[in-house]
């Protein structure tokens, strides 16, 4: 099957994705969205400790402001709904990161009220293990979302409409 780019495949178009990929990798504006217990952990990634923001990642109070959403917690079948509409909320290019065993697959929660892993729902980017798991993990799977982010292709392209951003593994 073949990858559609519009643009072609040149330097130039190499350099501007190169360039996209780099401000957004580096202005990475998470939702401020918690569900359970690792949210508890993703509040101590952020405070003055650990620091998120020295890799530009500032966490916005709005879905309309936010490009990455980390599902923080255990997912409930009511939450869902909610969960849905916020990530639909948010504008393109977004990204999301699993943390937690609940958020990964319902972790020790295998009931009738509980989502059995958030990627029943959502395109989840990172998935970062753990129960919960300590900031040190959120902050490694972050860098792996910027690695992610900085093999992104045809991102200049897709921000004009030209098709569709392709992620290489
Ligand atoms: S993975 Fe563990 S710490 Fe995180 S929400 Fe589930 S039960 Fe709580």
């Amino acid at each position: 099957m073949g990858v559609n780019q519009p643009l072609g495949d040149n330097i130039i178009v190499t350099s501007l994705d190169k360039l996209v990929n780099w401000t957004r990798k580096s202005s990475i504006w998470p939702m401020t969205f918690g569900l359970a217990c690792c949210a508890i952990e993703m509040m101590a990634a952020g405070a003055s400790h650990h620091d998120l923001d020295r890799f530009g990642i500032i966490f916005r109070a709005s879905p309309r402001q936010s490009d990455c959403i980390i599902i923080a917690g255990t997912v409930t079948k009511k939450m869902l709904p909610v969960i849905k509409t916020v990530y639909e909320q948010m504008p393109e290019p977004k990204w999301v990161i699993a943390m937690g065993a609940c958020a990964c697959s319902g972790g020790i929660f295998d009931t009738y009220s509980v989502v059995q892993g958030i990627d029943e729902a959502l395109p989840v980017d990172v998935y970062v293990p753990g129960c919960p798991p300590r900031p040190e993990a959120l902050l490694y799977g972050i860098l792996k979302l910027q690695d992610k982010i900085m093999n992104e292709r045809n991102s200049f392209g897709a921000a004009f409409g030209l098709g569709e951003r392709v992620s290489v593994a």
